[in-house]
């Protein structure tokens, strides 16, 4: 198995609110992984465990990652390279360099880890893979050694975190802390670059934990994300062998609202409501699209598990369209 460093505060908890299940219309059973740690919180620090110790195991001095311009997994990967003494170089996305977006949310937390961030293009980003690679050639002209993470850690080994996250869940009902369930019919998550999907798909099967896994997606589509997932999945199962079964997975496209990082109305008033109601906080971008979709569905599952996969910073930076909300 590949190695591993520690960096998230788990188990973390599953989480219950009779509120929330009434809103929701069926059991919700709350991964709680909006606290895997402080500000670097969320599902991406599941995958930086992996990661990052292949970039110690290379003799990295550098990390390299992209994102949108809040992306959660980039400020996450920019405050985790700051504890462990990585520069970090980072690649977001937005329409035009050179009026660059405000220093909020996720995006003054990068700055703030002391992070090299460089504005991209849309069609730059597309290019992605070429671009970072094209730093990293530059940079060991320097004599720099630099790391390459894609798009949300979302690669075989980045995913194994979430297999590792599903066995925590085994152990947690085991030991009775969830006080009933020994599992559910469906694990249910935001879906945006595929990583976490693949690892519960894979996870969930290998630690019983669900037949189903609902991947809400909040960009692209199904036909987009099948094979993405599949080739991250493929690229575990060569990590780790044992990782034979499958969970069934759902791609559930139809929640995705305008826009990546855009929600309808009617899902900004869908968080506030919760948060009203349970104390709850999720995001626009993220688990505020999951839930909702878990709550708009038709057939719902009885029980299930929804994996709270972070986002708060992105929240903060969209101030105006909660307000909105708050309003009506
Ligand atoms: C990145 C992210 C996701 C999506 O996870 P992927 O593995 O990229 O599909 C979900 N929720 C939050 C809050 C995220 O930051």
């Amino acid at each position: 198995m590949p190695d591993k460093l520690a960096l998230a505060h788990v188990p973390t908890p599953i989480w219950r609110s009779a509120a929330l299940d009434a809103l929701v219309g069926t059991e919700v059973w709350i991964k709680r992984d909006d606290m895997t740690s402080g500000a670097e919180s969320g599902n991406k620090i599941r995958k930086l465990e992996y990661l990052l110790a292949a970039a110690v195991d290379d003799g990295a001095d550098t990390v390299i990652t992209c994102g949108a311009a809040q992306s959660n997994h980039a400020r996450a990967t920019a405050l985790v390279c700051a504890t462990l003494g990585f520069k970090s170089l980072l690649f977001l996305r937005t329409p035009d360099p050179g009026n660059p977006p405000p220093l909020t949310g996720n995006l003054l937390l990068d700055k703030m880890a002391g992070a090299d961030v460089r504005f991209i293009t849309p069609a730059e980003y597309a290019q992605r893979a070429d671009v970072m690679e094209a730093a990293r050639a530059e940079l060991l002209q320097e004599g720099r050694l630099a790391y390459i993470i894609p798009e949300g850690g979302s690669n075989g080994l980045g995913a194994l975190g979430y297999v590792d996250a599903m066995r925590e869940v085994r152990d947690y009902l085991d030991a009775g802390y969830a006080g009933g369930p020994v599992s559910f019919d469906a694990v249910v998550h935001a879906c945006g670059s595929g990583g976490t999907a693949a690892g519960a798909v894979l996870g969930a099967a290998r630690w019983k934990i669900s037949d189903k896994v609902v991947a809400v997606a909040v960009c692209d589509d199904r036909n987009y994300f099948e094979p993405v997932i599949e080739r991250i999945m493929n690229e575990s199962r060569g990590l780790d062998p044992s990782l034979t079964s499958t969970a069934e997975l759902v791609i559930e496209d139809r929640f995705k609202g305008p826009a990546y990082g855009v929600a309808t109305d009617e899902q900004l008033r869908f968080i506030v409501e919760v948060t009203k109601r349970s104390g709850l906080v999720l995001d626009p971008v993220y688990t505020g699209k999951a839930l909702f979709a878990l709550a708009g569905i038709e057939k719902k599952p009885r029980r299930a598990l929804f994996i709270h996969t972070g986002g708060l910073p992105g929240l903060l930076a969209q101030p105006d369209a909660l307000a909105r909300a708050l309003e009506d």
